[in-house]
């Protein structure tokens, strides 16, 4: 296992690597934080695929989230939070958001860490499988689905509370495209847990299985996958996402980011900041008062009714972080959008 200097937090990597065969492992390693995804996380993880496809003995990538949660988010208030940080850029090419201010500053930084960052990996022309237990909610989202495909165990659960704070959806606005129109607004709307029995009747996870079995499923798959021809999976991928392309995905994406921003100045103007003061811990709230407002059944499987919710110690039907592995400062990792 390899560690990536100097995305250390706390003596531990953010990040972390392994070869096992044919097969790269790249895990999240802020479990304490459910995940949560910081700068700092996002540089990490894009070094780790970049050695990933520069080496010749990995055919598949697959993108882990240590703990009992694949991702709780983008980092809204853990300690480790660094939006005023500036880092060597790599997704695009724009200006350092650090010195500028409002949208001019916001813009630039998400265009660079959220968006940007997202459809690089997207192009990444290795197979990439997001191996999701637990929460993976809002930023969470855009890792799975920056991957070709998502395996999940049957505690896993998705949600997008992002509308609380006006916002019409995470950076990477693949919701209508990983499910359908009217379920993406369902999702939306209500802010609701979809479990991954319904994520994958939707069609946006490929296996559901139980959650002792998913490290094992997802390494099968990916070993039968390498055992195709790099140059053809390449290929294939770039067939399939061109195809998803052709149907909207990268304008309608453009266009959403461009409402995403509206809806963050909108916040900035007549609140106390671009989330509509929604902080890690009034989104924990919130997220606690919608899971006591009665759910329609179809909007939470099994594993993610509320009793399970309870036992489980995580706090919403849209998600906030558990409280048993978070600080108080960061009791939601959820949605930082
Ligand atoms: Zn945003």
């Amino acid at each position: 296992m390899t560690t990536f200097e100097p995305h250390v937090e706390d003596g531990e990597p953010v990040v972390t690597y392994e070869l096992r065969g044919p097969v790269a492992l790249v895990t999240v390693n802020r479990p304490k934080y459910t995940n949560a995804q910081n700068s700092k996380v996002t540089y990490a993880l894009d070094a780790a695929f970049v050695r990933a496809v520069d080496d010749d003995a990995v055919k598949v990538i697959v993108l882990a989230g240590a703990g009992k949660h694949f991702s709780g988010g983008h980092d809204i208030g853990t300690p480790g939070r660094d939006i005023d940080e500036s880092f060597e850029r790599k997704a695009v090419i724009w200006w350092d958001h650090t010195d500028a201010q409002g949208v001019d500053s916001r813009y630039a930084r998400e265009s660079e860490v959220y968006l940007g960052m997202c459809r690089r990996w997207r192009e990444i022309p290795k197979p990439m499988i997001a191996m999701v237990q637990g929460a993976c909610i809002a930023g969470g989202l855009m890792l799975a689905w920056s991957c070709d495909f998502v395996v999940a165990s049957e505690d896993a659960f998705f949600s997008d509370p992002v509308v609380r704070m006006n916002i019409p959806g995470v950076e990477y606005f693949a919701h209508p495209w990983v499910m359908n129109p009217r379920a993406a607004k369902e999702f939306l709307y209500t802010g609701d847990r979809f479990s991954a029995q319904r994520a994958h009747a939707l069609g946006m996870v490929n296996h559901v299985v139980p959650r002792a079995e998913l490290e094992g499923t997802v390494f099968a798959m990916a070993e039968r996958i390498a055992q195709m021809p790099r140059l053809g999976l390449a290929l294939a991928k770039k067939a399939i996402n061109q195809a998803e392309d052709l149907q909207g995905l990268r304008v309608g994406m453009d266009s959403v980011f461009g409402l995403h921003h509206a809806a963050h100045a909108h916040n900035a103007e007549v609140s106390t900041d671009s989330l509509a003061g929604l902080d890690a811990r009034a989104m924990a709230a919130s997220n606690k008062a919608a899971a006591a407002a009665p759910a329609p059944a179809t909007g939470s499987g099994p594993a993610t009714a509320s009793g399970t919710a309870t036992s489980s110690g995580l706090a919403a039907t849209s998600g906030a972080a558990p409280a048993s592995d978070a600080t108080t400062a960061s009791d939601s990792a959820a949605s930082r959008a």
